[in-house]
């Protein structure tokens, strides 16, 4: 009887079990609990491989972890080209600071220009500026041959960006050309060159390193007769072109020394070089209080009138190349003819006298 009932029992359970799987429908609630378990069992195992699925094609959302790595990035970044500019500028501070100290220590070169009012003086001395402004530790003393300073010349060289210093000394009238004298009949630029010197005496130390140039506002100067000049001892030497009559004048080297002079005109001067062909150390003018140029010498003898109480010729310094370079050129500009202006000026018609030429 208990054998049977637990046979009945399980004869039962395959047989819902069975009518479950082929889908009938079992009779009584324990079948039905069975196949809500399944039906529930499959769902789920259905939808979880749906999304594992749905899951292997997504791409990850990393855009938060990535947004703070890029961010990191950037900050590297920044900080990197921070670093780069600031080494930038430390560079240029130390390049600047280089060329300060080499340039502080670098004698002075100072350049003395006699000039007079005419109609190419802006012109020359403009030109003039621009080349200077190219040299190193530079001084120009300007000086005209006139009753005061005129606003001209003072307007052009404070708009210059030189380092300057204007001063001005008439030439006395006994001494001055006329307006239609040959220009080698009278010594020219004499009283301002010694004005020059007399401010430099007045106004710079012996301990200081310089050297002292007489530079004409008609000639051509190369940026490098100034590199040649800046460390003269006593007085430098080179060539100068276009001058005597000849396609240059220079000084005869041999051994390193001066031994003579290439020049046709008057070769037995003390010095037969052109005012444009040397330099003279700051120190031996300051030491030598009255070397100056005499304005009463015999024409060509000016440059000697001073040479010969500061140097010999065994003591000169050739410099461009054993005096075998041309640097400097004793150039001469021609006077502008105005026959059309003066036509005009008699008519009232001349052109604005207020226009700087
Ligand atoms: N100069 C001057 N007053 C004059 C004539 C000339 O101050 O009456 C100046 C001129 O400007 C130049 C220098 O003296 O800087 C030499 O003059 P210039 O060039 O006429 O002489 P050269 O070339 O014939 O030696
Ligand atoms: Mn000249």
């Amino acid at each position: 009887m208990e054998r049977e009932r637990a046979v009945g029992n399980s004869e039962s359970v395959r047989c819902r079990l069975s009518s479950c799987l082929l889908g009938r429908r079992p009779a009584g609630p324990m079948k039905i609990r069975l196949k809500n378990i399944f039906v529930i069992y499959f769902i789920v195992s259905v939808i979880g491989l749906l999304y594992a699925l749905m899951q292997l094609g997504q791409p990850c959302d990393c855009s938060h972890h990535l947004k703070s790595t890029s961010e990191l990035i950037h900050a590297k970044d920044k900080k990197i080209s921070q670093l780069q500019n600031e080494l930038k500028r430390l560079e240029a501070v130390g390049k600047a600071e280089r060329q300060h100290i080499a340039t502080v220590t670098l004698p002075t070169i100072y350049a003395i220009t006699p000039t007079y009012s005419r109609l190419v003086q802006k012109a020359e001395l403009l030109r003039l500026s621009q080349t200077f402004l190219h040299v190193k530790n530079f001084h120009w003393i300007v000086v005209e041959d006139s009753a005061t300073t005129t606003r001209l010349v003072a307007d052009l060289l404070t708009q210059s960006g030189l380092k300057f210093t204007h001063l001005n000394m008439e030439t006395p009238q006994d001494y001055k050309l006329k307006q239609n004298d040959p220009n080698w009949l009278k010594p020219r630029g004499v009283e301002q060159r010694n004005l020059g010197l007399q401010w430099l005496r007045e106004n710079r130390e012996l301990s200081e390193e310089g050297v002292v140039y007489f530079a004409d506002d008609d000639n051509t100067y190369s940026l490098q007769v100034f590199e040649e000049m800046r460390f003269t001892q006593r007085v430098s030497v080179w060539p100068v072109g276009l001058v005597g009559g000849l396609r240059f004048e220079r000084p005869l080297v041999e051994k390193g020394k001066v031994v003579g002079f290439y020049t046709a005109w008057k070769p037995n001067r003390p010095f037969p070089m052109d005012m444009a062909g040397f330099a003279v150390a700051l120190q031996l003018l300051l030491a030598n209080r009255e070397a100056k140029f005499d304005l009463l010498v015999e024409r060509g003898y000016l440059e000697s009138s001073l040479l010969q109480s500061l140097v010999s010729i065994e003591e000169l310094e050739p410099k461009a190349d054993n005096c075998t370079k041309v640097l400097v050129w004793h150039t001469r500009t021609e006077k502008p003819k105005m026959k059309q202006e003066e036509l005009l000026q008699k008519q009232g018609l001349g052109s604005d006298i207020n226009i700087d030429v």
